[in-house]
This record gives C-alpha cells, structure tokens and sequence, in this order.
C-alpha cells in the first residue's frame, strides 16, 4: 500500500512531537487539578501559568489578557456573543469568515443585533473604505487574520489603524495564522484575538483567547472560577501545556517553515496551473498564507476528484473542513466571484513543513490523471 500523503493542514495537523512530549507527565503522573490546593496541584498550576506566558510572549500581550478555552469556535462565539449587548449591538463582519462566526451572526441578527457584512475583492480581501465609513457607528468588527479555504491574509494592520483610538472592539479569528505567520497584538491594535491549537500542532479540543486589558466582557460558559471567572471548567491541563509547545516550536521555526512551504505551494501552483488547461488559483498571488493552495478546474466535480485523490492515498478537501459535508457553493467562492462554471471543481491542498517535493510532484501528476478522467468521462 503506498504512504499517506497528508495536504489537509488547514482543517488540522499532527500533533507534534514536541506536544506530545510536553503533554505525557500531564496524562500520567501529574493528573491533580490545578485548582487544588497542596503542592501536587500547584505543580500542575504552575505548568498552565507557564503555558500562559509563553503563549502570551509569542504575541506580545500580558499574561491576564490570555484565556483557555476548547479552541476557534468557542473563541469566535465569546467574542461575539458577550462583548457588546446582543440587542442592539452594531456588529461588522467580512463576508468570508469562518461558520463559526457568520452563524454566530445569524443567530445575533434574530436576537435583535445588527450585523453588517463586509464586502470582500476578488482575492478575498476586505474594502478597507467601507470599513472607515461604518467604524463611527459600530460596536465590534471582526475580520479573520487569514481565511481558511483560499488563504488569503487579510490587512489586520491596516484596519487597526483605522480602529486606533476608536471605541469599536477589534475582534480577529487567527486560527488559520497564529503559529504560520507573525502577530503581534499591540503592533496590530486587535482588541480580542481567536486561535486553536490543532491548527499548528498541537491537540484538538484546546485553543486561547487574547483579550486586551480594561476590555469588559461577561463569561460565555458559566461554571467554576477559572480564568478569573471568565471560562469556568476545570482546566484541560494536558492540551493546554501541549499547546504551549506546539506554538513555541511553531514561531520559533516560523521564517525556515514559511520559506519552505512557500516553495512548494508555488511549485504546485505553477504546475498544476500550466499543465491543466482550464484552470485557476482562488485567492491571493502575493497574500497568501504559507501552504494554502485553492485551484478550481472548469468543468468537473471536485468532490469526484477528491475521490480519486482519495483511491491514491491523497488527503486534500473541497472546501474548509466544517463545510465540505453540506455540498453547498462555499460562501468564499461565491464571494469572491468564482466563475459558475469552476465553482464546482475546486479542491483546496494544505501544506505544512512536514509535506516535501517528492509529495508534490506526485499530487500533481494523480490531479493532472484525475481532471483529465473526469473530463473525459463528461465529454
Ligand atoms: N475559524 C477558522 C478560520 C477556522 O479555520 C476554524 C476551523 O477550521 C475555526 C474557526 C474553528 O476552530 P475549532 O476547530 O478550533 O473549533
């Protein structure tokens, strides 16, 4: 049977070593709480304290505006959900979020919020005007640090500009960029930032939110005391001191992986689009995370192509993991104004430090058989 290749990254990654070595004490000899109170806890309380430095360090805030929680999707309902009133709460989104928000919006918009959606161009990157003409008369905006399905990076810097001084909240779901490419929360004035571990190797189940400090906000899950009161549930200890790895080895290494996948992706990129006639990149040329390639083929049926990828042992999806089961016309595509007759053969491969050329090579010559199959089996 041939070797797994893996180009799935962006809906999750293996756990790395490093979190896997960081998180064995914690299953096994070091299991107390670490709300308890004798030194065995203690002990567990001051590797989650330590965690939350570190983590606070790679992205230059405060270790008390740092909050564990279960990951992105818990991060991305607190942020909307209990920062401004709901009811009449003036909210502002791009049109290519993550579910995690927009149907965290829709259900704002039946309890009354007002919530405005961002258009976004045709490489997925949000109108920057619009955003200066609403930001006066809105409680929170948030726009994603990177989108999940075609990579685009969006300009968090410059809508932190044009937030600065300004009482609108700045929230930024950074769950596709936290540990892939540098943040730094006060360069960016982002008042509230998203991030979950499984994204850059570490567990699933485990994420933190940045919150800035003097920002008021009510807890989303009730419960315990932990977090200060912000999150209650006893403390995921494991996944937390995993996380912590996870994103030191992931920044620490950041420049070395980038360039590294930078050479793969456009080595694929500039095959698969020279050697496929009638294909397109989605997304951005130059802002574009590391390892994303989004390509559409004109004419096939992506999830048939995901088959065949799949029969060779190549692990790639249609859209973003959270999507893809619903056959649905991703929102990102119709955003950003894939022509109808690609819309439907597009595959997005995620690549990662991990991936190498012999894996590339390899994944464009099984799409290349794949797209000219279904082709002609349509012709
Ligand atoms: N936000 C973005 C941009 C994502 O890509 C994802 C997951 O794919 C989420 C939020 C949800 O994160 P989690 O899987 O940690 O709930």
């Amino acid at each position: 049977m041939e070797r797994l290749i893996y180009m799935d990254n962006a809906a999750t990654t293996r756990l790395c070593d490093a979190a896997v070595s960081a998180m064995i004490p914690f299953l096994q000899e070091e299991y107390a709480n670490p709300s308890g109170n004798y030194e065995f806890a203690y002990k567990v309380r001051r590797a989650v304290e330590k965690a939350r430095k570190d983590i606070a360090m790679l992205i230059n805030a405060r270790e008390d505006e740092r909050y564990f929680n279960s990951g992105g999707t818990e991060g991305d309902n607190q942020a909307l959900r209990t920062f401004v009133s709901v009811i009449n709460g003036k909210f502002a989104v791009s049109k290519i979020e993550h579910h995690a928000v927009l149907n965290t919006c829709d259900d704002i918009s039946r309890w009354g919020g007002k919530v405005q959606y961002i258009d976004v161009d045709k490489e997925g990157i949000v109108n920057l005007d619009y955003i200066k003409n609403i930001i006066d008369d809105t409680d929170l905006i948030s726009v994603m640090a990177a989108n999940n399905e075609i990579g685009t990076i969006e300009p968090i810097k410059e809508i932190g500009k044009i937030k600065k001084e300004k009482n609108t909240l700045f929230h930024v779901d950074a769950v596709q960029a936290f540990g892939h490419i540098p943040i730094d929360v006060n360069e960016l004035n982002i008042d509230i930032l998203t991030a979950s571990a499984h994204k850059f190797g570490g567990p699933k189940g485990v994420g933190f939110m940045y919150v800035r400090r003097g920002k008021v906000f009510k807890p989303f899950i009730t419960g315990g005391s932990q977090e200060r009161g912000k999150r209650g549930g006893t403390h995921n200890t494991t996944g937390i001191v995993a996380m912590a790895a996870a994103a030191r080895q992931n920044v620490e290494n950041m420049s070395k992986y980038k360039e590294y996948e930078i050479k793969l992706r456009d080595i694929m990129i500039s095959r698969l689009l020279s050697e496929i006639p009638d294909s397109r990149l989605n997304g951005s040329g130059l802002n574009r995370l590391p390892g994303n390639v989004n390509i559409s083929f004109k004419g096939i049926d992506g999830q048939a192509l995901l088959m065949f990828l799949d029969d060779n042992n190549i692990c790639a999806s249609t859209a973003s993991a959270c999507s893809a089961s619903d056959n649905k016309i991703s929102h990102v595509l119709e955003a950003i104004d894939v022509p109808g007759d690609y819309t439907a053969g597009t595959i997005r491969l995620t690549l990662n430090h991990e991936n190498n050329i012999y894996q590339v090579m390899k994944v464009c010559e099984v799409i290349k058989a794949g797209v000219l199959m279904l082709r002609n089996l349509s012709s």
